[in-house]
C-alpha cells in the first residue's frame, strides 16, 4: 500500500484568476477549434462540447440541434440499426461531422457497429465506452477497432491517469475520454472507493495526450458553465456533458407531471433503471453504480446552450483569450475555500 500526498483538485476547489485583457466584448471570442486527430489523420472543426452517450442525453433529437450550432453528440449505443437507417436517411448530410456511434466491447456490439458502418460509411466517429478503461481486454478491443477502421476517429475511455491515456493513444485511439466517478448520476466513488478529482485528472491526462499529439475529452462533473470553462482552462480539448443537457425537450427519458410541475427522468447508464431496461436487471455479481433522478423540465436545449456558450465567451474575455484555443495558456487557477454566494439559494 502507498499514499500519494500531493493534493488532487476538483472544479469546486478552484477559480480562474482574471487577467488584463484587450477584448471589448464577448462577441469577439471564437469558440470553434480546429483539430487534426493522431491516428485517423482526420480534421475536425467545431465547438468542442459534447452531449454524453447516455440514452437520456445522447439522442438523435439532441444531435440535430447541437450540430446546427457545430457542437457534438456521442449517440448512445441502444439505437437499433433500423433506427440508425431511418435517422441518417432523413438527417442533414453534415450531421456525421458532429456525431459518434457508441459501442461497448462485446461480440454483439462489434456486430452492430459493423452493420451500421456497412450501411452508412459516411459516419466518421466511434466512441468505445466502458466504465473501466484499465482492462487489457479494452486495450485489445481499441487495437482491433483501429485495424478494422483505419480512417475513423476513435474515442476511447474512460481513464484518469497519464500512463493509460498514452497506452490508449498508442493502441489506436485518437481521443481519450477522461473521468472516473465525477458524473452527476454516478455512484462509482461511493460503491467502490475508486476515482480521481476531475480537474487534476484533466491536467495530468491532457499533458500526457498532448505530448503524443492526441486529444482528451473531460467527461463528467460539470454542473455549471463555469465548470465547463475550468475544464477547458485545465487543458481539455473537448468537454462532455450529461446532467447539464438532461431534462430538455430533446433529451430522452419520460416526461412526468406532478402537482402541476414537469420533470424528466435522468439516470446513470449503470443504474438499476438502465440495467432493467436493457439487460433485464442488475446481474447478481455486480452493484448498480448509477442514480435515477427527476430533473425539472427545462424546455428546449437551445436556451441552455446559449447559457453555456455565453458563460464560456465571458470566461475568455475575463482572461483575454480571443479564441477558446488560448484559454488554457491564459488560465491561472487559484485554490479557494468558497464558490458562489448561497444567501438566496443555489
Ligand atoms: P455529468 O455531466 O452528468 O456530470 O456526467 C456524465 C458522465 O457520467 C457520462 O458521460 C458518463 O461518463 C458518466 N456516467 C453516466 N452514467 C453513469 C453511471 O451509471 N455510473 C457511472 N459511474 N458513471 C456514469
Amino acid at each position: 500500500m502507498r499514499i500519494e500526498h500531493d493534493i488532487k483538485l476538483g472544479f469546486k476547489d478552484v477559480m480562474i484568476r482574471p487577467k488584463r485583457s484587450t477584448l471589448k466584448s464577448r462577441s469577439q471570442v471564437t469558440l470553434e477549434r480546429d483539430y487534426k486527430f493522431l491516428n485517423s489523420k482526420t480534421n475536425w472543426k467545431g465547438i468542442p462540447i459534447m452531449a454524453a452517450n447516455m440514452d437520456t442525453v445522447g439522442t438523435f433529437e439532441m444531435a440535430l440541434v447541437l450540430a446546427e450550432h457545430h457542437l457534438f453528440t456521442a449517440i448512445h449505443k441502444h439505437y437499433s440499426t433500423e433506427q440508425w437507417n431511418a435517422f441518417l436517411n432523413a438527417a442533414p448530410k453534415n450531421i456525421t461531422d458532429y456525431m459518434a456511434i457508441s459501442t461497448g466491447t462485446g461480440k454483439n456490439d462489434t456486430k452492430k457497429l459493423k452493420t451500421v458502418f456497412d450501411n452508412h460509411p459516411e459516419l466518421k466517429f466511434i466512441c468505445i465506452d466502458v466504465a473501466n478503461g484499465y482492462s487489457e481486454h479494452f486495450v485489445n478491443f481499441v487495437q482491433q477497432t483501429r485495424e478494422q477502421y483505419p480512417d475513423k476517429v476513435i474515442i476511447a475511455g474512460n481513464v484518469v491517469t497519464g500512463e493509460m491515456v498514452e497506452q490508449l493513444l498508442l493502441s489506436g485511439a485518437d481521443i481519450v475520454k477522461v473521468g472516473i466517478g465525477p458524473g452527476s448520476v454516478c455512484t462509482t466513488r461511493v460503491k467502490t472507493g475508486v476515482g480521481y478529482p476531475q480537474l487534476s485528472a484533466i491536467i495530468e491526462c491532457a499533458d500526457a495526450a498532448h505530448g503524443l499529439g492526441g486529444h482528451i475529452i473531460s467527461d463528467g462533473g460539470c454542473a455549471t458553465p463555469g465548470d465547463v470553462a475550468k475544464a477547458f482552462g485545465a487543458g481539455a480539448d473537448f468537454v462532455m456533458l450529461g446532467g447539464m443537457f438532461a431534462g430538455h425537450t430533446e433529451s430522452g427519458g419520460e416526461l412526468i407531471t406532478r402537482n402541476g410541475e414537469q420533470y424528466k427522468q435522468f439516470y446513470g447508464m449503470s443504474s438499476a433503471t438502465a440495467m432493467d431496461k436493457y439487460v433485464g436487471g442488475v446481474a447478481e455479481y455486480r452493484a448498480s453504480e448509477g442514480k435515477t433522478v427527476e430533473v425539472p423540465y427545462k424546455g428546449d436545449v437551445k436556451t441552455t446552450l446559449q447559457d453555456i456558450l455565453g458563460g464560456l465567451r465571458s470566461t475568455c474575455t475575463y482572461v483575454g483569450a480571443e479564441r477558446l484555443k488560448e484559454l488554457t495558456k491564459r488560465t491561472t487557477f487559484i485554490r479557494v475555500a468558497e464558490q458562489e454566494n448561497l444567501v438566496y439559494g443555489g
